[in-house]
């Protein structure tokens, strides 16, 4: 295939990169730019960034770049050619027909192979879509089916659904005739090769097709059901794996739902095609499908460039549940918001849809959907009733959940409703999680033991003098932003600098002294945009006097990394294990000091308190406090009574 020169300018002047990568990406406008987490690496921090004035992408992560046709390329895994005909569809631009003409034999095979497999898979899509629409065996019987099912046809176009017939060859030979070689269609997943013959057969014959598509749209692979009653006949028969189709990869009907995702940020994930397909008819856009098979960290990451809010729609099976609960874990951890709905027994989302129709359906899951770990923790408690070693577990496992949860604040809110369900100080739950994640890191890498057991440092004595509380958390501040102005840009593990590390870890803490909180919101906006500052950043292009100076007495500060060096006996570390141990040890003790400093502010509305109900209600938080500050004071090696 060659497309004329003049069409590819046309591509490139149509093709709006803020569009384009819009389809894959959630952009997020800031300033004059977009920006976004980058796909094309994993990060919890967008450094990805894209340029309407100068019309291309850049990620200061992984620094991957280009315009709008290397981004499909990319993206994709596409040749040139078919990131041009992608974006030629999306433009409405016309490739001319000579560009369209059969391929010869060289060009097939000198073609990306990807490419061949995916164009086989684009004809057997429409060769699926003409036997549906256009043969009477596919009217009535796979059409007929599917209006039985109440799918119309708009919707059967909009997901493109086909039916294969029964025949034994009818896509073989078709395709055949289209100058496709046999070993391409195999490779597609399309036909079967005989044992030892040098004959084929179609994968899908006598089933209701569903296309797979990926998240530009285009088709890898297809999943068929049978329409016979017979119980030998596997009820679904999917495409094997493929150069084009990695299951693990792949999620069913994202591309269709993909805009809704976007607009009210949230998605439902169902099991199957027909849940799928039967939501979005009724105006509930925002769903995809695992397809059957547990979810996998590929798939959680091509949500999370759509929407972080998760809503898994369960049948109300027994069994099911018990796997399907195994998988959630793997959301939470990475960063995602879990909620779940269950349907009554012998219910799958399709099924109650056409039972109770949209509005009943909407209604429900309203009104029944449930945090995750909420859900668990009611779940695992039915079962354990008095026994105190199955209770045990029970806290065991939800707590296993909750440290799965990257993000700090989010950790505190469910150890404090799991506290309230399971009636146990929720500090006891902390340190079970704790415990945990001190067996899992042993576990993983003996020599992280170091880390998170770390002493004291001579330069601050955790001493108890209450007074100097108060002082030592502006010091505790001071710290992190020194920490931030030398060595922000410094690899601080594997995937993080210790700008993202300082800035995850301090969450939504506010900072005490309005100077250093500026600062710390200099850092989060410009990490936001992508872009990790340096002291240079702050003396040279800010024109706030006040923060320039307070910037510049803290870069000249005695304290800087070698120091700490010293301290190391035997052997001589690596520079990031002492910044890891360094900004640990720090942020444990601004916590410590941040935890006073609450107690502090409980003990006055303690002494204020006028009736009962109040005095107990701090006399609560209080004790909360002083077990947050001891377990905080132990982690730091030190003792408080
Ligand atoms: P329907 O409503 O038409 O019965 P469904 O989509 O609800 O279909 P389920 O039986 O709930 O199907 O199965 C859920 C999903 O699991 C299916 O959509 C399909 O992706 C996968 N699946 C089911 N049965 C099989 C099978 N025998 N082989 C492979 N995959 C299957
Ligand atoms: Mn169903």
């Amino acid at each position: 295939m060659r497309i004329p020169s003049s069409t590819i300018q046309e591509i490139q002047q149509a093709a709006d990169i803020v569009e384009v990568v819009g389809d894959f990406v959630n952009l997020k406008k800031k300033g004059k730019d977009y920006k976004a987490c980058c796909p094309f690496h994993n990060e919890k921090t967008p450094s990805f960034s894209v340029s309407p004035q100068r019309n291309i992408f850049k990620c200061f992560g992984c620094g991957k770049g280009g315009d709008a046709i290397t981004f499909v390329m990319e993206i994709e895994s596409v040749g040139y050619v078919e990131a041009l005909k992608y974006l030629a569809k999306k433009y409405q631009i016309e490739i001319p027909e000579e560009a369209y003409q059969p391929p010869t034999d060289e060009e097939l095979q000198a073609q990306n192979e990807k490419d061949s497999l995916l164009i086989a898979l684009e004809q057997a899509k429409v060769f699926f879509q003409q036997q549906l629409f256009e043969t009477e065996e596919g009217k009535n019987i796979g059409l007929n089916y599917f209006k039985e099912r109440g799918f119309q046809e708009k919707t059967l176009k909009s997901f493109e659904m086909g039916y294969s017939p029964e025949a034994w060859e009818a896509l073989f030979q078709h395709l055949t005739q289209k100058h496709f070689k046999p070993a391409i269609l195999e490779k597609a997943g399309l036909v079967i090769k005989r044992e030892g013959k040098d004959q084929y057969f179609d994968r899908f014959r006598d089933r209701v097709i569903f296309p797979i598509h990926n998240v530009a749209g285009r088709v890898v692979g297809f999943g068929g059901r049978t329409l016979r009653k017979d119980k030998n006949i596997a009820k679904y028969i999917n495409s094997p794996e493929t150069a084009v189709y990695q299951k693990s990869q792949v999620l069913y009907g994202l591309y269709q739902a993909r805009q809704a995702i976007r607009q009210v940020d949230s998605c439902y994930l169902v099991e199957g095609y027909a849940d799928t397909v039967a939501l979005h008819q009724a105006g509930i856009e925002n769903v995809v499908a695992s397809s059957g098979t547990s979810l996998t960290t590929e798939q959680i990451r091509l949500l999370r460039r759509f929407t972080k809010q998760v809503t898994l729609l369960y049948d109300g099976d027994e069994a099911g549940l018990q796997a399907s609960l195994r998988g959630v874990d793997l959301l939470l951890e990475e960063g995602l918001q879990v909620r779940i709905v269950i349907f009554p027994a012998g219910e799958d989302p399709d099924s109650y849809l056409q039972k109770v129709g949209t509005n009943a359906f909407q209604t429900f899951i309203q009104k029944e959907q449930e945090d995750f770990i909420t859900f668990k923790t009611k779940l695992l408690l039915k079962g354990v009733a008095d026994d105190p070693f199955k209770r045990a577990q029970a806290i065991k496992e939800v707590v296993s959940s909750i440290i799965k949860i990257p993000d700090a604040i989010h950790r505190m809110v469910f150890f404090k409703a799991c506290s309230e369900q399971f009636r146990v100080e929720e500090q006891v739950l902390i340190s079970e999680g704790n415990k945990l994640i001190r067996q899992q890191k042993k576990f993983k890498n003996t020599t992280q033991k170091e880390t998170a057991e770390v002493q004291k440092l001579p330069d601050e004595k955790v001493s108890e003098d209450k007074t100097t509380s108060f002082n030592t958390l502006i010091l505790q501040e001071q710290e992190s932003i020194r920490l931030l102005l030398h060595y922000a840009d410094q690899p601080i593990d594997d995937t993080r600098y210790l700008v993202h590390y300082l800035l995850e870890e301090l969450g939504d803490i506010q900072f005490e002294t309005p100077l250093y909180q500026e600062i710390l919101t200099i850092y989060k906006e410009a990490l936001r945009r992508g872009e990790v500052l340096n002291a240079d950043f702050f003396i040279q292009t800010h024109d706030n006097p006040a923060i320039k100076k307070a910037v510049i007495d803290l870069i000249s500060d005695r304290h800087v990394l070698s120091e700490h060096w010293k301290e190391k006996k035997a052997r001589i570390p690596q520079k990031d294990e002492v910044l890891q141990e360094v900004t640990y040890t720090h942020l444990m003790r601004l916590k410590f000091r941040f935890v006073q400093k609450m107690i502090e502010e409980n003990k006055a509305k303690l002494l204020k308190a006028t009736n009962d109900e109040e005095q107990e209600r701090f006399l609560h938080i209080h004790q909360t406090l002083k077990n947050t500050e001891r377990e905080i004071a132990q982690a730091l090696g030190n003792v408080i009574r």
